[in-house]
């Protein structure tokens, strides 16, 4: 045992947003400079858009493995989204808190909604907002990948799912990238301070308190 033996049970961050509102792209930028972050990889039934990687960006799956998934209870959560399946995968997630990891989640608000719960502690709940509805429609039309009907039908889904903005424990308005990345660095950093994550930490001040 060393001089300080607090170690800390990790925390799972709920990234949601309607599509366009920046969610990904803050994602991108919050992980790659947090060692102690990992992106929790969904499975989804929905089709691979170029560019995007099996086992990376999502684990691509038919209907049938995706129900195959459900029934053996190995997701933590799942629902449809855009007629499509998408579900978190239970045991990266169980292994990467008891080793004092924490989880990035890009989920929608059905899924944050099936977390909060079942693991109702271990979740922190960010909502990212777009700042004004003709950037929202800005952003969905230059996302050339997906064709008129599927960003018409995204733009009424963006609608629904900023209804659910009242679940979340903290909103950021996604007006400048950096200053969004920055605001959720510090929600970050304060939820891992909290003394409900900290494990040892009466032994660690009752040590202070009697070798001092
Ligand atoms: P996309 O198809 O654009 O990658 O994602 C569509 C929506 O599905 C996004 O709002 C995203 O957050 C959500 N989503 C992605 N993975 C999951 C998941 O595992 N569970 C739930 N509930 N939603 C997900």
């Amino acid at each position: 045992m060393g001089e300080s033996s607090i170690t800390r049970r990790g925390l799972m961050l709920v990234l949601s947003s309607p599509s366009g509102a920046g969610k990904t792209t803050i994602s991108r930028e919050i992980l790659k400079e947090d060692d102690n972050l990992i992106l929790s990889v969904s499975a989804t039934t929905r089709p691979k858009r170029p560019g995007e990687r099996h086992g990376v960006d999502y684990h691509f799956v038919n209907d049938a493995e995706f129900e195959a998934m459900v029934e053996k209870g190995e997701l933590l959560e799942h629902a449809r989204v855009f007629e499509r399946r998408y579900g978190t995968p239970r045991k990266p997630v169980e292994e990467a808190l008891n080793a004092g990891r924490d989880v990035l989640f890009d989920i929608d608000w059905q899924g944050t909604q099936q977390l909060s719960g079942k693991m109702p502690k271990d979740l922190v709940r960010v909502f990212i907002l777009p700042p004004s509805q003709e950037e929202l429609e800005r952003r969905l039309h230059t996302r050339a990948q997906d064709s008129t009907e599927v960003v018409k039908s995204r733009m009424a889904k963006a609608a629904d799912e900023m209804s659910h903005w009242d679940a979340y424990d903290y909103i950021i308005v996604n007006q400048q990238l950096e200053r969004s990345v920055e605001q959720v660095r510090a929600v970050l950093t304060a939820e891992r301070l909290r003394r409900e994550r900290l494990l040892g930490l009466e032994d660690f001040v009752h040590r202070l308190r009697t070798t001092g």
